[in-house]
């Protein structure tokens, strides 16, 4: 993975970002307290406002970087978890590479992994991690596939993921102190997770 591309993909979730204000919006509106717009707004800014910072860092030291200020200027739950994401992904590229698509899709697996340890959650507590664990496990599956197959099975998945969480009683994070009342309302953090997923599948596929 190169650097000007991690750099093209944080424009891509910036704009799509910003493309999703009022759904965004709504959705943490109405299970969670309305900031998750905001807090994810602030974080693809500022990683598009790093840009001439990490221009000339390998692909590894980027994700670090980018983990570590997420971390540091994202508010809600989302910041800390989007932050070891990137700083779990840094550390396996870092390790065993990330030049072709089975280390990237491995790297991504750890990102999700992290979530997974640092939220305590896993599929099925209405989450991000219901976009993010299956989405990760195809991307595992498939990263050898051919492209365009590979992002249509990527976005598919997180598709499903998303709608699965309408159903579902949150177990984790602020949605579960409503309880049966968080029925019939698709997760926020599921929800900007599909959006960063296609962007930048249709990244990749063109
Ligand atoms: P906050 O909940 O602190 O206001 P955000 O609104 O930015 O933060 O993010 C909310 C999203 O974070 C939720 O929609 C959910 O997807 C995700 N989330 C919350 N808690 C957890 C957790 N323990 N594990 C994984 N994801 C979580
Ligand atoms: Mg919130």
């Amino acid at each position: 993975m190169q650097t000007s591309f991690i750099l093209q993909a944080a424009e891509a979730i910036n704009h799509a970002i910003l493309s999703s204000e009022s759904v965004l919006e709504s959705l943490d509106r109405e299970i969670g307290d309305g900031d998750h717009f905001i807090n994810m707004k602030r974080g693809a800014a500022t990683i598009v406002a790093m840009r001439d910072e990490l221009a000339s860092l390998p692909a590894d030291a980027t994700l670090q970087k980018i983990g570590m200020k997420l971390l540091s200027t994202v508010g809600g739950a989302s910041g800390v978890l989007m932050g070891s994401f990137f700083m779990a992904m840094a550390k396996t590229i870092k390790d065993n590479g990330g030049n072709d698509m089975t280390a990237i899709a491995a790297a991504f697996h750890s990102g999700v992994v992290a979530i997974q340890a640092r939220g305590k959650a896993n599929v099925g507590e209405k989450t991000m991690l219901d976009v993010l664990i299956p989405v990760a496990k195809v991307f595992v599956e498939q990263a050898n596939a051919e492209r365009e197959a590979l992002s249509q099975a990527l976005k598919q998945e997180a598709e499903r993921g998303v709608l699965a969480t309408r159903d579902m009683i949150a177990t984790k994070g602020r949605a579960a102190f409503l309880g049966e009342r968080a029925i019939g309302h698709i997760d926020p953090g599921a929800k900007s997770c599909q959006i960063m997923i296609n962007a930048v599948c249709d990244l990749v596929s063109g």
